[in-house]
């Protein structure tokens, strides 16, 4: 799952990035209002924190204009403490939760499993496949013996991103923009051996070759 991050104050910003990481999200960072429209209307996150008092624009403006534009990525707004105000023009502006300052970054990681949970119409807490269940909290495979397989990081996220995507066709690209960070050198040609990996570990038959499509992950 790719995040975006949308914060100027750096004390937070050091302390966010290695938890939001460690959570298996790659996490590109925003720190003015501009750097975040941009990359908002130019790259496909799966969820944004947006803090909203940020330089050269603020984050309702931002938001405002991403659901203008058609942008439907989940959006978490960090607001002021006692400012119930920010709340509400945040929700009105398109924001789907919002988290006061100061924070538990164990909430926020919790609210950002929920709203993705509901982007992908799911229900369940936990990610299931037939005889295979995943561990998001620890990264690693459950299976229904009882043994578990550990994850590397990739693995997690694109492990992840199949079983929440179960049934459709994922192009390579897709996959790549949904995996990896902004800054990464996006080869697709990596998810090949990602998909490899995978198959080793769940076996063959979960993730299927579309010719011209891309792979689809059976549920
Ligand atoms: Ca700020």
């Amino acid at each position: 799952m790719r995040l975006l991050l949308v914060e100027d104050d750096k004390m937070l910003v050091e302390d966010l990035v290695p938890e939001l990481r460690q959570a298996g999200y790659a996490v590109d960072l925003a720190t003015d209002g501009q750097e975040a429209l941009f990359l908002g209307e130019t790259e496909s996150y799966d969820l944004v924190v947006l803090d909203l008092g940020l330089p050269v624009m603020n984050g309702l403006e931002i938001l405002r204009k991403w659901r203008a534009g058609g942008i439907k990525a989940p959006v978490l707004i960090l607001t002021a403490r006692d400012s119930w105000r920010e709340k509400v023009d945040g929700l009105k502006a398109g924001a789907d939760d919002y988290l006061t300052k100061p924070f538990y970054s164990e909430e926020l990681l919790a609210r950002l499993q929920a709203l993705l949970r509901r982007s992908h119409d799911r229900v369940a807490t936990q990610l299931h496949a037939e005889g295979m269940l995943l561990d998001e909290e620890h990264q690693q495979i459950l299976l229904d013996d009882g043994s578990s397989l550990p994850l590397t990081g990739t693995e997690f996220r694109l492990l992840r991103y199949f079983m929440m995507n179960p049934g459709k066709p994922l192009s390579k690209t897709r996959l790549t923009e949904h995996v990896y960070e902004q800054d990464f050198d996006r080869d697709s040609n990596l998810i090949e051996v990602y998909v490899r990996r995978l198959r080793e570990k769940i076996g063959n038959s979960r993730i299927e070759t579309r010719r011209g499509q891309g792979y689809v992950f059976k549920g």
